[in-house]
């Protein structure tokens, strides 16, 4: 790829979409498409059409600022923006459904979609999407668990009813699910809502994220729907969210004052400002010093502001840094700081705000038999100390840096701290301890504040959103810098593609929905870059390096998630997510889906895989439920395609899942020819196999010596490929399901086979050839229909013919199979049992199967020639037993006298192997004929 250095043209997309943008939220009135569109407007223009609103107040409350309720949006698109005549029927939404039903209501303004809906209303594509809740006003909840046993209220014909119910099933958790007519006399119960802000909750879980909103329209108007998709798209899907988002807003706020109590009101008027103190020791974590303009920014300067705004009060931010004596400075009215049992004595504190990790530190190697450990004075980290450790153990010391002098001198073995930026992974084992809960404190004396910042949080703030917005903020500016870095070495193509960051990161401002900034950049569970930043970063390629693409996939992920909820699955991802962020880059670590994950990591290969292997010391999650992953590693070059680079790295994934546990395989050059070799196979495979035919090795009759069948085995021959045996072609081929058109071609050329003989007079005394028949293709519909057909087509009867079969049967529908054997020797045709061997299950299919053969295995005879005492004991045994069941054998691969002697001595029927005579074609040598060896 040659770089196009009038960069700026990249850039003209996303400055037209700017336009457009722009262009389109100040036109007023909807401007037909085209000549359709407008006949179609036209149309409907003349009909009474009836809108029906959801009369619940909060779609029917106006806002302060714009004095607009929700309806009055919905009306105006339809009224105004489109110019329809539509009436109004306000009414609570299940009446709504049910006139819709009875053509009363031509339009809902406000309706999940949803499949059962489909048949009577059409649905315009998205408004909305929240979330459903379990909340209450009365009861405590804050977990699933709390749901256990409880009774939980649904609106009648509530749509998340079925969500609740799977939610519920997969957590294992039992509640009872009642169905009412009017939520709101149930809301000091537990009750499921879409909206849980109408029910002014004082507690509430999240059980899934909803599916969407949408605007229902009757068949009849389906002429409409593109109309108002193009309406929605154009300008009234982010009127409509900003209208919703106003609205809850401003419930919020009353919810937050009438939560207040008059003193606390009060308090609240006459308060100017507060004086806040960050812990400077917490940096990164909470907040960091940005590097692009020199502010502090982060979680807490976030929810600082935030609270500041919603309380109407100014917030001056201090910078003492927090000692425990700090606690007597006069000023600070906040800290942020964690809940200790000692603090507690002197401050106050909100619920958590956010959890921060504390790690375990240890120097390499070090023996962890007589652990010592340390931690600073007065912290949080001393008193988590004290509940895991014997005292005797533990060593105080009164600041970070001499707890880092004794850990280096080995005064200390064992180091917690949640500060592990000055600690280099080179040289200490760093591994998560424990999550500490970190809460805003305030002075025992102004537990009115504390009270009212409380509940400013739960009621005001979406701490989520505000976490994740910040986490987003961070690594926008981090890349941001990343690509001003390369810039200075003068890479020109670093400055178009700064330019389209800065312009996404603009374009991203002023996009209101913070849902859709998150999707767009970082996955929230993992806080990793998604899938949308991995084609980005695939795209420009200045930001390629040198180093490793490593793929990283969950086994059987599935079943976790099957087994124990998504909950858990969730929780495991978050933990192993961590750990990735913790040990390497995560500006190259990417959540792909689910449970794959990909990176670009700049270490070596032995480093890579050593941390990796190790995964389970830090992630408990992982090693209590036994989960593991499989690893695919390809060594990248500085100018190398990512894609491919991470395309050699998913084919060496795919054959690390071959086994099972944690595994890695490295895509290294040998095995990228091998992937490359069997790619072409595959193209063959998928063709008309054209390239695939029948060579033929003979059966010898052990006891006359005479050819008395042979077995069709395949080949493979391929101009670019030379020639191709089985071992590779076949596994292939059965695991692309594509097995049978190799064995429908043996089997009809096989056949073939035997009708030009039998033309040409060349079999005079008994002759089977049998044929390979994978158990793939014994579980198709069609294969005895196909024999058949064959043997239909070329006039030969079944008698000729034996298919070999394996003991992989086993693992199929027996009955099937018996039922298809028994058709097949209706035909004439013997089943054979092939490659029998010792030691296997295979014994056991003896009696079940309609046999008429056993094929004994070459390894049998491998036996017999490292010991022959054993090897003839095995095989005596065996042979009686199979004689016992009237079965004749066939011994395969006999390659020496010796061994043919054997096994004429041991009265094995049958033989065959490179003694007797190699596969081979039947132009090459007669084998066929029939005739002594
Ligand atoms: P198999 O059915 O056990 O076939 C016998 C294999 O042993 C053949 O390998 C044959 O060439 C080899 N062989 C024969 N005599 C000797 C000997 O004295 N010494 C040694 N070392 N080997 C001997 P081949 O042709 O490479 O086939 C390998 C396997 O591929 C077959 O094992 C069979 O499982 C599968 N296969 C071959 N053709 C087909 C087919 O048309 N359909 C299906 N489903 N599988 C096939
Ligand atoms: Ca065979
Ligand atoms: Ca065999």
């Amino acid at each position: 790829m040659k770089f196009n250095k009038n960069s700026y043209s990249k850039n003209l997309p996303v400055i037209t979409l700017f336009f457009l943008f722009f262009t389109f939220s100040f036109c007023d009135g909807y401007i037909p498409k085209d000549e359709d569109e407008r006949e179609t407007i036209e149309r409907f223009r003349g009909k009474k059409i009836t809108l029906g609103l959801n009369n619940r107040s909060f779609y029917e409350k106006r806002s302060k600022y714009n004095n607009k309720s929700i309806n009055d949006v919905f009306i105006e698109l339809f009224n105004g923006y489109l110019g329809l005549d539509v009436s109004v029927k306000r009414d609570s939404f299940s009446t709504l459904l049910n006139k819709s039903e009875d053509d009363e209501v031509d339009i809902i303004s406000f309706i999940t979609e949803h499949e059962k809906r489909r048949g009577s209303l059409l649905f315009s594509s998205s408004v909305y999407s929240d979330a459903v809740y379990v909340v209450s006003s009365g009861k405590k909840i804050y977990s699933m668990e709390d749901l256990q046993g409880e009774k939980i209220y649904v609106a009648s014909r509530d749509i998340y009813r079925k969500f609740l119910e799977r939610v519920l099933f997969n957590s294992n958790i039992q509640s009872e699910i009642i169905e009412v007519d009017n939520l709101d006399r149930y809301k000091d119960e537990l009750i499921l809502t879409g909206n849980p802000l109408i029910f002014n909750p004082v507690s509430g879980v999240k059980i899934s994220n909803s599916s969407k909103s949408a605007i229902g329209i009757r068949n009849e108007l389906k002429d409409l729907l593109p109309i108002i998709n193009n309406a929605l798209e154009s300008r009234y899907r982010d009127l409509l969210n900003h209208q919703i988002s106003l609205i809850k807003k401003e419930i919020a706020l009353e919810n937050f004052y009438s939560s207040l109590t008059e003193e606390e009101a009060s308090y609240l008027k006459d308060l100017k400002y507060i004086n806040i103190n960050y812990n400077k020791e917490l940096e990164s974590d909470l907040y960091y010093r940005s590097k692009l303009d020199g502010d502090i920014k982060g979680i807490v300067p976030d929810i600082v502001e935030i609270i500041g705004r919603t309380l109407g009060v100014k917030v001056n931010e201090l910078n003492y840094g927090y000692s425990e004596e700090g606690t007597k400075e006069e000023s600070v009215d906040v800290y942020i700081l964690s809940k200790t049992m000692e603090r507690s004595k002197y401050l106050t504190f909100t619920d958590t705000i956010y959890n921060i990790p504390v790690y375990s530190v240890m120097l390499k190697n070090t023996d962890h038999d007589n652990c010592i450990v340390g931690a600073v004075k007065g912290s949080v980290e001393s008193e988590i100390v004290e509940t895991y450790y014997i005292y005797d153990n533990v060593k105080i010391y009164s600041t970070y840096d001499s707890l880092v002098d004794a850990l280096n001198s080995g005064e200390v073995t064992e180091v917690l701290s949640k500060n592990t930026n000055l600690l280099s992974e080179k040289t200490y084992d760093i591994s998560l301890f424990e999550k500490m809960p970190v809460s805003l404190a305030f002075k025992i004396e102004d537990e009115l504040l504390r009270s009212i910042v409380d509940k400013g949080i739960s009621k005001l703030i979406l701490l989520e959103g505000v976490i994740n917005n910040s986490i987003i903020e961070k690594s926008n500016e981090d890349l941001y810098i990343l690509s001003e870095k390369n810039y200075k070495k003068r890479n020109v193509r670093i400055y178009s593609i700064g330019l389209i960051l800065l312009l996404l990161v603009s374009f991203i401002k002023i996009m209101s929905d913070r849902r859709y900034r998150l999707k767009l950049l970082k996955d929230p569970l993992s806080q990793l870059p998604n899938r949308v930043v991995f084609n980005e970063f695939c795209t420009n390629k200045s930001k390629s390096s040198e180093g490793y693409a490593v793929i990283i996939d969950f086994d059987n992920f599935k079943e976790i998630n099957d087994n124990y909820g998504h909950e858990v699955g969730d929780k495991i991802i978050a933990e192993f997510s961590e750990y990735l962020r913790k040990n390497f880059d995560a500006k190259f670590i990417f959540r792909i889906s689910g449970d794959e994950f990909y990176g670009v990591i700049d270490r070596g290969l032995q480093e890579i895989v050593d941390i990796f292997g190790n995964y389970d010391s830090f992630c408990s999650l992982m090693k209590k439920h036994g989960i593991s992953f499989s690893m695919g590693i390809y060594r990248k070059l500085l100018d190398s395609c990512i894609k491919d680079d991470f395309k050699y790295a998913d084919m060496a994934m795919f054959e690390a899942k071959k086994i099972s546990g944690f595994s890695y395989k490295i895509a290294d050059e040998e095995f990228i020819t091998g992937k490359k070799r069997e790619e072409q196979i595959l193209e063959i495979l998928n063709g008309e196999v054209r390239e695939v035919y029948p060579v033929f090795q003979p059966k010898v009759d052990l006891d006359t010596n005479e050819v008395v069948g042979a077995e069709a085995l395949a080949r493979c021959s391929s101009d670019t490929l030379g020639m191709i045996y089985p071992l590779e072609f076949i596994g292939l081929a059965e695991k692309y399901n594509i097995i049978h058109k190799i064995d429908y071609k043996i089997a009809r050329e096989s056949i073939r086979f035997i009708r030009e003989r039998l033309d040409n007079n060349e079999i005079k005394g008994e002759f089977r050839l049998s044929i390979n028949i994978s158990v793939k293709t014994f579980k198709r519909s069609d294969l005895v229909e196909v024999i058949s057909e064959y043997l239909e087509e070329y006039q030969v009867s079944g008698e000729y013919i034996e298919i070999e079969i394996t003991e992989s049967v086993l693992m199929s529908d027996m009955k099937d199979i018996i039922y298809k054997l028994n058709k097949l020797i209706e035909l004439g045709i013997q089943i054979s049992l092939d490659d029998f061997t010792a030691g296997h299950s295979a014994a056991g299919l003896l009696p079940i199967l309609p046999l008429s053969i056993v094929k004994f295995d070459k390894s049998l005879l491998d036996l017999f020639n490292k010991s022959e005492k054993k090897g003839k004991i095995v095989y005596l045994n065996l042979i009686s037993l199979i004689k016992d069941l009237n079965l004749k054998i066939v011994a395969e691969g006999i390659e020496s006298i010796k061994e043919l002697e054997f096994l004429k001595d041991s009265g094995v029927d049958y033989g065959q192997g490179y003694l007797l005579g190699r596969p081979e074609t039947y132009k090459d040598r007669k084998i066929l004929e029939i005739g002594t060896v």
